[in-house]
């Protein structure tokens, strides 16, 4: 019996289990991955910003594609998956319209508005990641390929970067084109400070990419490498 009692006392020893599980729960990282976990900030907004809108299409197809109509289609795609991530998203525009907050589309300076305004959307939200959506086009029919132009806000050419690697490895390792910074001829990312990325889809100029181009499964596959590349870069996954 006076052995029971001393072993009772002897408390230590029921300890070691649990220092035992505290050790291998450090050595394993366990710990330290709940404690990041703990640490993680909440997932940032990601603006869609679809370019040009209603009177202004953009680029017109050699088959007549509008590049108004396929960046809202791109963007309503990118919409879908960043919701279905719980991500938060905001589309700088739903409709075929510029972005003129109410005003008439008829009015003189409506282009510039149109960029001031998103811009200005840009900066409500300094912590969101901003990635304004084109399509390119060049006299020369020739000229193709994917490509992102990225602003000087902070993590804006390690998100180029990472885009392009998965274009190019995911759907054409061929014409995809480095990344470049966009300066002042960019009026849009020259005027945040935000996490910003332009993204030119392709030439709608080269008949063959705008055939490509308008494929619901080529839009995807386009669309889920920038998805994909904004989970990596902000650690959303
Ligand atoms: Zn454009």
């Amino acid at each position: 019996m006076g052995v029971f009692m001393l072993k009772g006392r002897i408390r230590p020893h029921t300890l070691v289990p649990i220092l035992v599980l505290l050790l291998s729960l450090l050595l394993s990282g366990g710990v330290r991955s709940l404690a990041a976990l703990a640490a993680l900030p909440p997932s940032p907004l990601v603006i869609l910003d679809a370019g040009h809108g209603g009177i202004d299409a953009g680029a017109v197809g050699a088959a007549g594609s509008k590049e108004k109509e396929l960046v809202l289609a791109y963007a309503l795609t990118l919409k879908e998956m960043f919701t279905e991530a719980g991500v938060p998203v905001l589309l700088t525009r739903t409709e075929d319209a510029l972005v003129l907050g109410g005003e008439d589309e008829g009015q003189r300076g409506r282009k510039a508005k149109d960029l001031k305004n998103r811009a200005a959307i840009a900066a409500r939200y300094p912590g969101a990641v901003f990635v304004s959506l084109h399509m390119n086009a060049y006299p020369v029919a020739k000229y193709r390929g994917f490509e992102v132009y990225y602003g000087a806000g902070e993590g804006s050419r390690p998100l180029a970067e990472r885009i392009t690697a998965r274009v190019k490895k995911e759907v054409d390792p061929v014409y995809t084109r480095t990344p470049r910074a966009a300066g002042e001829g960019i009026y849009l990312l020259s005027h945040m400070t935000n996490t910003a990325v332009l993204v030119e889809f392709g030439f709608l100029s080269c008949p063959e990419e705008e055939a490509k181009l308008l494929e619901k499964d080529y839009q995807k596959k386009l669309c889920f490498c920038v998805f994909y590349a904004i989970m990596e870069e902000k650690n959303l996954f």
